[in-house]
């Protein structure tokens, strides 16, 4: 149960279950204890026997008796006055001549029925229909979309212009994605201008680009810098279990857009929603599409006059449904990419401000060592050293911490106290090193930063290298290179100690991928060309995996199941070629690993005697050097 929890749209505005029922128990508390002490009242009883042998005593029978709906007499008598009453065990008919007999005045009376009678009488129905209720709420309360059976209201949270803004500036680089947003902002400080131009502005605007590149970020940017309503909303928030949901949820979305115009809407991860109709399993009419569907006409029956724009974010523009993407829907689409060396100085320069830094730091040097990281990822790194600094007590966040911190995001967390036998280390420091030698000898290959056989995540070691500049595409030299040096583990392994372990499995089936992904992908196989093979296909209900679709022949397969056994075979033959012929250097430097554990470029180069190089990747350098 999430229903005391804060900001949701129903806190707040009912008492959570469990004070209910206390103030429950306490009201049937106060019941019983009135109900007691009305009953408790000085009454005393007497037996109808006793009652008709008082009437013949005068001194004690009473002067008058009430006779309560034929069931019970009662009566005071003495000074002070004691309240008598007795049950009349059954219709006597001789009762009332007997008292006349007597002189005694009768009268009746109806049975009183007090409040808390009533209250007894219904106090099992109280209790179901308080279970029922109960029931109830929680029921609705589980249910997304909060009180009142609002199944169909969007969920969309809407931040008013008033509110923290963020501004352009608040997004670091992206010159480009900013400059065609300038746009869309200009239109919602002053539709009029536009419209009297009878100018048609975009009524969507796609945000693509890869994860942590700042789609969000812009889109809020966007709004603050238009000082406009925001309504933010997660495709998947459309996607419920319940059949039409998703696609009331859209109308009301629109409608409350409408309302609040001008302002935007964000409907971030897009492809929750968007996919390409008619590809999933389970038919061709299922939830998803009729969201989609929705989604579609109220895009179409929109004027972009109305003051409201439309943006959305996404992260795999290939699966979106190409009518999401025609004219008059989301007609533009603006690349967020990810960040260059001299964005990633930027982002750092940003984020940086809000955390103490020491005086020295070389902001350029780290965006250099953190090739292929997201504005995200820099901004983790940057809370990450700032972290480490605080943990160590320093005044403010150096170098060191951006090394360590950045280390930590590219391996994983190190897990020093991981028992691992003498056996197991040595035969992981042998296959790091073969992987790490093989960097120093294959003319495509990345340098390396760092070799480690400190166990980090699930790996018992590692060779990482970083490239020397960002790549944003690979040569075939380099993949091949890449090939061997995953090979170079298993290699030294056999090499040293004529067997081999089961951690060579992820080397391995990194190496067969890229060979696939080289001939069938990028037309890197001389013997079948560039031709692609077997389109990928991302079922939709089945998670992430790729189910490749086969659409060539047997003998077409065989071919090409040759031609990855054949790069894979040369990639392994010289690597193999490599490590032969520097045995004596493998097992120095294993030796090495053993020993320190972690090791640097320069180390390795000093230790090997090769010559000195600039190590990219140092952010500080360690104070063993
Ligand atoms: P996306 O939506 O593309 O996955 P986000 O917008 O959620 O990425 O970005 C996550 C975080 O990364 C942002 O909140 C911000 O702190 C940081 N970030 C990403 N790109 C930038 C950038 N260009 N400038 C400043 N910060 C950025
Ligand atoms: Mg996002
Ligand atoms: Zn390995």
């Amino acid at each position: 149960m999430n229903n005391n929890l804060p900001g949701g749209n129903n806190a707040g505005q009912k008492a959570p279950p469990s004070r209910m029922i206390l103030v429950f128990f306490l009201a049937l508390g106060a019941i019983a204890f009135f109900y007691m002490r009305s009953h408790n009242a000085a009454l005393v009883a007497l037996s109808y026997s006793d009652f008709l042998a008082l009437l013949s005593d005068d001194a004690k029978k009473p002067a008058e008796v009430t006779i309560v709906d034929d069931k019970k007499i009662t009566w005071r008598t003495g000074a002070p006055a004691t309240a008598y009453e007795t049950l009349i065990p059954y219709g006597d008919p001789g009762l009332l001549p007997a008292l006349e007999a007597h002189g005694i005045r009768v009268s009746g009376a109806e049975k009183q029925v007090g409040f808390f009678d009533v209250v007894l009488e219904f106090l099992p129905w109280l209790i179901v229909c308080f279970f029922i209720m109960t029931i109830f709420r929680n029921m609705q309360a589980n249910v997304p979309g909060g009180r009142g059976f609002n199944f169909g209201k969007s969920r969309a949270r809407l931040y008013e212009g008033k509110g923290k803004k963020v501004a352009f500036a608040d997004v670091a680089g992206q010159v480009d994605a900013k400059a065609e947003l300038e746009e869309v902002v200009a239109f919602l400080k002053d539709p009029d201008k536009f419209t009297k131009m009878g100018a048609r502005i975009p009524k969507g605007v796609l945000l693509v680009g890869m994860p942590g590149t700042g789609k969000t970020l812009m889109a809020r940017a966007v709004a603050g810098e238009a000082n406009v309503d925001y309504f933010h909303i997660s495709g998947s928030d459309f996607v419920e279990m319940f059949v039409g949901v998703g696609a009331s949820r859209v109308r009301d979305l629109f409608e409350q857009g409408r309302k609040h115009s001008p302002c935007i809407i964000f409907i971030d991860e897009l492809d929750a929603v968007g996919r390409t109709r008619g590809a999933g399993y389970g038919g061709g009419h299922d939830e998803r599409e009729q969201t989609l569907n929705q989604m579609l006409v109220e895009m179409d029956g929109f004027d972009s006059k109305d003051g409201v724009i439309i943006l959305a974010a996404t992260n795999r523009p290939d699966v979106l449904d190409p009518a999401l993407l025609r004219p008059g829907r989301f007609d533009r689409q603006v690349v967020v990419a990810m960040p260059d060396i001299n964005e990633r100085e930027a982002i750092l320069k940003l984020h940086s401000k809000k955390v103490k830094t020491a005086v020295e730091i070389d902001l350029f040097r780290i965006a250099r060592a953190t090739p292929g990281m997201s504005g995200a990822d820099i901004a983790n790194l940057v809370n990450e050293a700032a972290l480490l600094a605080a943990r160590k007590d320093k005044a403010s966040v150096d170098m060191a911490d951006f090394e360590e911190a950045r280390d930590k995001i590219l391996m994983g967390v190190a897990r020093s106290s991981l028992a691992i036998s003498d056996k197991e280390r040595r035969m992981t420091a042998v296959h790091e090193a073969g992987h790490a030698l093989l960097h120093y000898f294959l003319p495509n290959a990345d340098p390396l930063h760092k070799v480690t056989i400190i166990p980090h995540g699930r790996a018992l070691g590692m060779a990482i290298s970083l490239p020397e500049q960002d790549s944003f595409s690979r040569t075939r030299g380099w993949i091949e290179d890449r090939i061997s040096i995953c090979y170079g583990g298993w290699l030294a392994e056999k090499l040293i100690y004529d067997e081999t372990t089961t951690g060579t499995k992820n080397d391995l089936e990194q190496a067969t991928e890229m060979a696939r992904n080289m001939v069938c992908e990028w037309g890197m196989a001389e013997d079948i060309g560039p031709i692609t093979f077997g389109q990928e296909e991302e079922p939709i209900f089945l998670g992430k995996e790729i189910a490749r679709h086969k659409d060539y022949s047997e003998e077409t397969a065989r071919r090409i199941d040759e031609a990855i056994k054949r790069i894979l075979d040369q990639a392994r033959a010289r690597a193999e070629t490599i490590l032969d012929a520097n045995r004596l250097m493998l097992e120095r430097l294993a030796a090495a690993l053993l020993e320190r554990e972690t090791l640097i470029d320069a180390e390795v180069r000093r230790l090997l005697g090769l010559p000195a190089r600039d190590d990219v990747g140092v952010i500080a350098a360690p104070a063993m050097l």
